[in-house]
């Protein structure tokens, strides 16, 4: 069974038209007018696949290609179609068109799959609406109550619980959908890379070992706030020297103290009173880490709190750390890392193992299911912005690999 190339660059397309924007890239949230336009498009071909459309409580749709053993649990392969604002027309979208294409595919050749396959769509990935990622995904899996939701807010101010009653969906009764280990045999996710490995190294496919966990941390630096002009240099206690120092150790700590797969990011800065005429008071700044080892990230905040102790000292400024958010790494299925290297080695010699610094929702599935992703080069690593792009040729190589995997698994 082939993929069929033209078909899965039409259905891009064809999904790009759906935007909130036309500002030369595509915005598309959960709960919007082009989001609601894109799935009445999508369960329309559902439909016409036959396939068993079940939209849940916050927007999730599953739709189901029945097998033939009733008594075995399903595998489920699909990603999102919400995007960041002004974003581009490849992230999420890669893996669902990937995953229609599979069930289309499987239809047309009439495959008679023992174990049911579901396309699944997740809700609100991006957190685009209310500054929370995978709020479909952490539903799905009980991660993320109706009260909890009821707390998230956008920027003006609409609680996550009306804008999704809004757009005509129940929160309230997720309860009943809520998927626990034993429920799904494997979740398969196509995406695009969104860095810049794959295409350094050359290669069109990439098998996911690893998902990177991230802390991500709030540092305020307090000094003494006074006028710049009549206040001499040594009698300062000035914060922004002196996040500046830790700034410059955090980029070391991560470039050159912990791992070769450390990262961490500062960004965004801001200041108290935020005039030039002033000694600022406060500085504040946030730090994004992410390694796929645990103790590479501890480490990595232990190393940053000793340096900002040490530059507390010398500067006479107090510096404070608050953690604002966190998931562990994870490591991916070896029972689906092995189906997916096949299916990957019969499309392509092109290929590597890599891990993702990038949170999926397949890593929330990995809480209740083997969880395998295949990566697809993202031209200059861009990603998030007009620019992403990835071949139409890529994109049907991972199309393809994606059937070989889905249908190895549900076989
Ligand atoms: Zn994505």
């Amino acid at each position: 069974m082939n993929v069929n190339k033209e078909r899965i660059a039409q259905r891009i397309d064809d999904f790009a038209r759906f935007n909130d924007k036309d500002d030369g890239g595509v915005s598309r949230f959960s709960y919007g007018k082009a989001d609601a336009e894109a799935r009445a498009w999508l369960i329309q071909i559902c439909e016409e696949l036959q396939l068993q459309v079940t939209i849940d409580p916050v927007g999730n749709i599953r739709a189901r290609y029945e097998g033939t053993d009733s008594s075995l649990i399903p595998v489920f392969v699909g990603s999102h179609i919400d995007s960041v604002r002004n974003g581009g027309k490849y992230d999420g979208i890669v893996g669902v068109v990937g995953a229609m294409e599979v069930l289309s595919v499987m239809r047309e050749n009439n495959c008679l799959p023992r174990r049911s396959v579901e396309l699944i769509i997740f809700a609100e990935e991006e957190g685009s609406n209310f500054g929370t990622t995978m709020v479909g995904s952490k539903a799905l899996i009980g991660k993320l109550s109706a009260d909890e939701m009821g707390v998230l807010h956008t920027d003006h101010g609409e609680s996550c619980t009306e804008v999704l009653k809004a757009a005509g969906f129940e929160p309230e009764k997720m309860g009943d959908f809520i998927l626990k280990p034993g429920d799904v045999d494997a979740m398969l996710e196509l995406h695009i890379e969104q860095g810049i490995v794959l295409e350094r190294e050359k290669k069109q496919l990439g098998v996911v070992q690893a998902i990177a966990g991230m802390a991500t941390i709030e540092v305020t630096v307090c000094g003494t706030s006074n006028h710049a002009g009549s206040t001499p240099m040594y009698l300062r206690n000035d914060p922004m020297p002196a996040a500046a120092k830790l700034i410059e150790d955090i980029e070391d700590t991560a470039a050159n103290h912990v791992l070769d797969s450390t990262v961490a990011t500062v960004g965004t800065v801001s200041c108290k009173p935020d005039m030039p005429n002033v000694i600022p008071g406060e500085v504040s700044f946030t730090i994004d880490i992410r390694d796929i080892e645990q103790d590479a990230i501890q480490k990595t905040i232990d190393r940053i709190t000793a340096c900002a102790e040490k530059i507390s000292l010398e500067r006479g400024v107090k510096i404070q750390f608050r953690t604002i958010g966190s998931s562990l790494p994870i490591r991916l299925s070896p029972r689906i890392m092995d189906t997916v290297k096949r299916a990957v080695s019969s499309c392509s010699d092109s290929w590597m193992t890599m891990n993702s610094g990038a949170v999926h929702d397949a890593a929330m599935m990995a809480a209740i299911t083997d969880v395998g992703m295949i990566f697809v080069p993202s031209v200059g690593g861009k990603s998030h912005n007009p620019e992403e792009y990835t071949s139409p040729s890529d994109i049907a190589l991972g199309c393809q690999a994606l059937l070989f995997a889905v249908t190895e698994l549900c076989a």
